[in-house]
């Protein structure tokens, strides 16, 4: 039985080799600065035998946990049996597999019918595939991006992308993207559904017809702002007058995050097309899935193509992974009792600060006010052996993105330093004696 407490060491392994020959574009390592070797469910050691308990996740990569051991099981057979690693996109046992459980597990009991895409193997590639499919489908170029909203790295994902300082690196314009304003974005007193509305209908707002609405559900990187559910209905609806297709990012939020295992299967609307890709290996090897309804399904062959779609490996993983967490609702029942707790727990702190507290189901964090604080705050969870990252526009939330698998214990320990480093951070800044 292994305790609910981290374990950090205090010391930076020499980072020369890094220093020396790893392009300075690396980020993660700056704010964690240990050099990891293991890993396990909810805790990852360092070189020097120190334990983390890990609220990051691989920025939701890893909402099963590190390793777990049916997933990693399954992979281990697979490969001793000389299993397929690669094979480009020929028909597989291990592909097989996979489809006939995310039908039987996942789309069927959804009253869901989507063709699977199988894109290359990060998330940016699935986006890049639906708003390429949209494009082509629609016969129109632009699409609606939403203020705040996070999709990838690559030219087209990236112009859907709001974050300034990502969108300085692409070295060309981002055309046929109009960033409108998300749910929120104006306060609680303006409708931005029906600003949307409004534009779309005006014939000289200057807003082109659009090929999709592409939305998240929970904005991850954006600052965990959360769509009400009426908001999203409201927009998929007007998507479908206007004669755009409706495109959730569901790479962050999907795959149980939110609660269940799309972040929107209970709000009322079904999304046109579907992006997933983060956890959906279970064990965080790479692999993306651009999903739609058949009648989107107008490619040619090999019209979008690549090497590495459809990661055998990933399959194998992927399919333990429904097996053991999504055939009956135990695993949902657990996100969702984790969220209550997680959610409750955080207003506690908050309140206490002035603060406030945004999100929904296991992706809740706490508005720092600014990044400094935020960022001082991950820091000093992170001298206490919790790894936790910001969000944000200006990096000003705090965010939990603990495993989904994490038990009650392990949630309250680790968010007994996310409230200890708030109440040290700010003591500090406002010269506030706490005693
Ligand atoms: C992470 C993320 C992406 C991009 O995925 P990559 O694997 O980093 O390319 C796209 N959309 C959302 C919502 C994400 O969180």
């Amino acid at each position: 039985m292994i305790t609910t407490l981290p374990n950090p060491t205090d010391t930076r392994p020499d980072t020369a080799i890094y220093e020396r020959r790893e392009s300075v574009v690396r980020s993660y390592a700056r704010s964690i600065p240990r050099q990891f070797g293991r890993a396990e469910n909810v805790w990852m050691f360092d070189s020097q035998g120190g334990r983390y308990l890990d609220f990051l996740s691989g920025c939701s990569t890893l909402n099963y946990g590190h390793n777990h051991p049916v997933l990693k099981q399954a992979l281990l057979d697979y490969i001793s049996a000389d299993g397929i690693a690669h094979g480009l996109d020929l028909h597989t046992d291990a592909k097989a597999a996979f489809l006939d459980t995310f039908e039987r597990l996942i789309l069927a009991p959804r009253g869901l019918d989507y063709r699977a895409m199988f894109t290359g193997p990060t998330g940016t590639n699935a986006v890049e595939a639906a708003i390429k499919l949209a494009r082509k489908v629609t016969g129109r170029e632009l699409v609606i991006a939403f203020t705040n909203g996070f999709h990838g790295m690559t030219l087209g994902a990236l112009a859907c992308t709001g974050n300034a300082a990502k969108r300085s690196g692409a070295g060309v314009p981002l055309p046929h993207v109009a960033h409108e304003p998300y749910d929120g974005y104006h306060g609680d007193g303006v409708d931005t559904a029906a600003l949307l509305e409004r534009r779309l209908s005006d014939p000289s707002s200057g807003l082109d017809a659009p090929a999709a609405f592409l939305v998240e559900t929970v904005q991850g990187e954006g600052g965990l702002n959360a769509a009400s559910p009426d908001w999203l209905r409201r927009i998929a609806d007007i998507a479908k007058r206007h004669g755009a297709l409706m495109i959730v990012d569901d790479i962050q939020a999907g795959c149980g995050r939110a609660g269940g295992f799309f972040s929107f299967e209970t709000m009322g609307f079904t999304p046109d097309i579907v992006t997933l890709a983060k956890s959906l290996s279970g064990m965080g090897l790479p692999f993306a899935l651009t999903l739609f309804r058949p009648e989107l399904d107008q490619w040619s062959p090999g019209e979008h193509n690549g090497t590495f779609r459809g990661n055998n490996h990933a399959f194998v993983t992927a399919t333990a992974a429904l097996r053991h967490f999504w055939s009956d609702d135990g695993f949902e029942q657990h996100v969702l009792q984790g969220s209550r707790l997680l959610k409750a727990r955080l207003e506690t702190i908050a309140r206490s600060h002035g603060l406030s507290v945004r999100g929904r189901g296991m992706m809740h964090g706490i508005d720092a006010g600014s990044g400094e604080v935020a960022s001082a705050v991950t820091a000093a969870c992170f001298t206490r052996g919790l790894i936790i990252e910001t969000s944000g526009a200006r990096d000003e939330v705090v965010k939990i993105l603990a495993p989904l698998v994490i038990d009650e214990a392990q949630l309250m320990a680790g968010l007994d330093i996310v409230e200890a480093s708030f109440s040290e951070v700010l003591t500090a800044a406002y010269g506030v004696a706490a005693e």
